[in-house]
């Protein structure tokens, strides 16, 4: 297995997509292992409320530290083999009935804090904590991500989590708090979704053709161009003659080209970073 990956959420159906298409196969060929994790199994109480309202007043509420903080600990504790009976294989259905403070005993204040022991900072999971806050997600996060054996990753809710949660996380993990644009959600999962998809497609084996990431936007720091497919004419409208010549040094210079002129007029300042020929610039200014 090159990847596992925890999720903590209080909605596991919403992280159902992990299991089809592309990341379905690569669970299903062992090449990634997801366990999907309902933070209510952590919340005592016949309620199991996981928010409470924030110190110093204000709308909304803020997800508890005394239930994340445990959930976070038993996780890192499994490390890569996972907790029991969570594991989100392709076809098991990854929800369970059973709470985790009743498999593993802990009571409601307490605290796993320093129980793991001493770990070397490379040997601690990843924890990426989606925020609006965060640091903007990017393709080059995303490539650092996929040489991740474990990543947990922690679905806020309402206002947010306690910040100490994520304070405190960073003595059993490398926590980053990621944003995947500059708007509001309603919760992490969908940003979860985001950073997964972007992450397990860089896996080596995960896609069929290792050249379709390698030529993607933003590999290159540029846009990829357009692409087209047969009919050569389909309601009039015909594909670029180039595409058809069967000349590959003229099919990847017209590529190269087609993806320095869609930069430059829809993302100007991802130029700023790209290492241009003078052939590229010449392309620039036609
Ligand atoms: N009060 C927070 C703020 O203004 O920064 C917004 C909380 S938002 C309603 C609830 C949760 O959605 C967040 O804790 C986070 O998990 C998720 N979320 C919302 N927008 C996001 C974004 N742009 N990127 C990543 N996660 C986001």
């Amino acid at each position: 297995m090159n990847m596992r990956l925890d999720v903590v959420t209080i909605f596991p159906e919403y992280l159902e997509p992990l299991r089809h298409a592309l990341l379905g196969k690569a669970i299903e060929r062992n090449i990634l292992s997801v366990g999907v994790h309902n933070l209510r199994d952590w919340a005592p109480g016949v309620h199991q409320a996981v928010d409470d309202s924030p110190y110093g007043g204000g709308p909304g509420m803020v997800m508890k530290p005394q239930v994340w903080g445990p959930a976070l600990d038993d996780i890192a504790a499994a490390g890569m083999d996972g907790l029991g009976g969570q594991s989100l294989d392709s076809a098991v259905p990854h929800l369970d009935n059973v709470r985790h403070d009743q498999k593993l005993g802990l009571a409601e204040e307490s605290s796993y804090a320093g129980a793991v022991g001493a770990v070397d900072e490379s040997d601690k999971p990843l924890l990426i904590v989606p925020t609006p806050a965060g640091e903007p997600f990017t393709q080059q996060m995303a490539q650092e991500f996929s040489h991740e054996g474990h990543i947990v990753f922690a679905c806020g809710r309402y206002e947010g989590i306690d910040q100490r949660v994520v304070d405190d996380a960073a003595n059993r993990y490398r926590v980053r708090e990621v944003s995947i644009g500059d708007y509001v959600l309603i919760g992490g999962e969908v940003a979860v979704l985001v950073i997964a998809e972007a992450v397990v497609r860089l896996i080596p084996g995960v896609l069929g053709n290792r050249k379709s990431h390698e030529e993607d936007s933003f590999s290159d720091g540029l846009l990829e161009g357009p692409s087209y497919t047969k009919p050569r004419i389909w309601r009039g409208l015909e594909v670029p003659e180039v595409l058809l010549s069967g000349n590959h040094a003229l099919v990847d210079r017209w590529r190269r080209d087609q993806a320095l002129k869609r930069t430059a007029e829809r993302r100007p300042d991802l130029l700023e970073t790209v290492n241009l020929t003078d052939r590229d610039r010449e392309a620039l200014e036609h």
